[in-house]
């Protein structure tokens, strides 16, 4: 992405943006040694393990891994991209900023899709005006008018009045097409939304991504939701999370309801921490959103099948972001929007009997085998393990479990070693993830290579000398490697900046980690240690080649390959030598 921004514009922004002055903007920094610390305020934490690093120009938190240099620290805490976090640095150092070529055309034109959605919301907004029949129903459902201006809720008239009002502002037929507003067929014109009350849906930055109607009349669908576009993505997007996200960080709590209307009850009686996953089940990526916001949610979906279907799914993925979930009982066949209408603080008292996830769970299992005989309770111990597996805490399942052996009078003892079997027959799982393989010792000699080269330009020379295409296997070490080396051929190093330029990469958390962990080397021995680690590094690809080889004869002779199989003897006698002087 930065190599549709000017390198230059990104240094020069870069090198006047102070790292401390800036983050102190947002957090007390306070200085231990040559750094700074903080809490960090992408995780909860009591001690703080949030480190600033002046004369790096970094950051790193070492208690959840996040990390990087001073752009990438306002994406994360802005949730911005990297042109905007550009932008947004270079208006507070006076640095006009301008983009060029597909970065700019491609904004652009979502810029222009935006704008049409904007107009078409007026459109919409202007018609309601119009309408004596939708004004009155929205009175009915009990939407004040500063709820109807704060949603910017509207009106979808006929089709032929929408087009005519479209001309009029000139909106072009094809981009309207392709935000599915409008469809054209050589037989008709018609537009998407037609006398339904018009709710936009915005992005978290509050801008509109797109339209749901509701119809004023029993016609069907009920609801309708604008189709995908450039600009909107359902499942990318959380519904009242630009009028929420403030709150919700503050407080530190958000509550999940299942559609618009619930939202949008609640924010008219002041509860404003609410976001909606729009449609029944919530997305991976809205779990990793709202827990870029909070640490703790509250489900309020319907109790009916598909709402407890749901319920299960979010709790699943939700508890993968290792949120503190709770679930509030509302009456089977009712929303939280009726909870409002019924009057009174009854929904913020429903709020406070909200039970733990783990507790739903069990009595959701329960009901299913009311007869709770032995074959039952063992049958909910399997339906409930894959959800304890997921806890990533010790103390807390073990409290699950103690809770399991009460409630189903079971020996906690025997639930214990049951779990533990399940976690070993399920483990394969977990060696699936990259990150979770187990590090060999390879890997750790090349991440202590990486951490000297990142210390030190010298080291940077010692390993250009005797760059070989096979000393980091780890692809991402050897990315951040060829970097290191280039940098110093155009002259200076700066951490700061390489991080920036792999922050497309994912990689700069990398770099601050890198940078920022105490080293464990004694200063002056450094260099022997940086051979130490080369000499080993190319014994462990000789072997491997060598044991390659090995394999690959035995196969030649089984298949009588003599010729091969004889260039490979020489191959690994050679190799053999090799191994030896090194
Ligand atoms: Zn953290």
């Amino acid at each position: 992405m930065s190599g549709f921004v000017p390198e230059e514009l990104i240094d020069n922004i870069r090198e006047r943006a102070d790292i401390v002055e800036i983050i102190s903007e947002y957090l007390p920094l306070k200085k231990a040694g040559k750094n700074y610390k903080a809490l960090c305020p992408f995780h909860q934490e009591r001690t703080p393990s949030f480190v600033v690093s002046p004369e790096k120009q970094l950051f790193h938190c070492f208690g959840c891994g996040v990390g990087g240099n001073v752009f990438s620290f306002l994406m994360k805490w802005e949730k911005i991209t990297f042109p905007e976090a550009i932008r947004n640095l270079g208006e507070k150092a006076g640095i006009p900023v301008s983009f060029s070529g597909e970065e700019e055309r491609i904004s652009g034109y979502k810029e222009e899709l935006y704008r049409i959605n904007e107009l078409v919301a007026e459109i919409f907004q202007g018609e309601l005006k119009k309408n004596k029949r939708a004004q009155a129903y929205l009175k009915g459902r009990g939407f004040d008018e500063e709820t109807v201006a704060t949603f910017k809720i509207g009106f979808a008239p006929s089709s032929k009045e929408f087009l005519q009002a479209c001309q009029k502002r000139d909106l072009s037929r094809e981009k309207l097409q392709e935000l599915g507003l409008f469809f054209a067929s050589n037989k008709e014109s018609r537009a998407y939304f037609r006398y339904r009350i018009i709710l936009p849906i915005f992005t978290s930055r509050g801008r509109i991504c797109g339209f749901g109607g509701r119809v004023i009349d029993n016609s069907m669908p009920k609801y309708l939701n604008s189709s995908e576009s450039p600009i909107f993505d359902k499942g990318r997007t959380l519904y009242g999370l630009n009028f929420s996200k403030e709150v919700i960080r503050r407080g530190n709590e958000a509550i999940l309801v299942e559609g618009y209307t619930d939202l949008i009850y609640l924010h008219q009686v002041g509860v404003r921490n609410v976001i909606a996953s729009l449609g029944t089940s919530l997305t991976p990526w809205q779990a990793r959103t709202i827990k870029r916001y909070t640490n703790q949610i509250f489900i309020a979906y319907d109790q009916d099948k598909a709402g407890v279907a749901a319920t299960l799914r979010g709790i699943d993925l939700l508890l993968e972001q290792d949120l503190r979930i709770k679930v509030i009982p509302l009456p089977r066949g009712k929303d939280p929007a009726d909870l409002v209408k019924e009057g009174g603080d009854l929904f913020l008292r429903k709020k406070a009997e909200a039970t733990p996830y783990f507790d739903y769970r069990l009595k959701q299992e329960m009901e299913k085998r009311p007869s709770l005989d032995l074959e039952d309770k063992i049958e909910i111990l399997n339906a409930l393990f894959p959800t304890l597996g997921k806890n990533k805490n010790l103390v807390r399942i073990r409290d699950f479990i103690k809770k399991l052996s009460h409630e189903l009078d079971l020996d906690e003892e025997s639930i214990g070693i049951e779990f533990k079997k399940f976690k070993r027959d399920n483990s394969k799982d977990l060696f699936r993830s990259p990150f979770l393989r187990k590090k060999d010792g390879r890997e750790e000699m090349e991440k202590m290579l990486l951490q000297l080269m990142l210390d030190d330009e010298e080291i940077i020379n010692i390993v250009e000398k005797e760059w070989d295409a096979d000393l980091f296997r780890n692809s991402s070490y050897c990315l951040i490697a060829e970097k290191l080396i280039n940098s110093l051929k155009e002259g200076k190093v700066a951490s700061a900046k390489l991080a920036g330029q792999l922050e497309e990469e994912n990689l700069s958390s990398l770099i601050s980690s890198f940078s920022l962990s105490k080293s464990s080397w004694e200063e002056d021995s450094k260099q022997n240690l940086v051979r130490d680690l080369m000499g080993s590094l190319e014994r462990n690809n000789l072997q491997r080649r060598i044991n390659e080889l090995r394999k690959k004869i035995k196969v030649g002779e089984d298949k009588g390959e003599e010729k091969e199989v004889e260039r490979w003897l020489q191959e690994l006698t050679r190799l053999k030598k090799q191994i030896i002087s090194r």
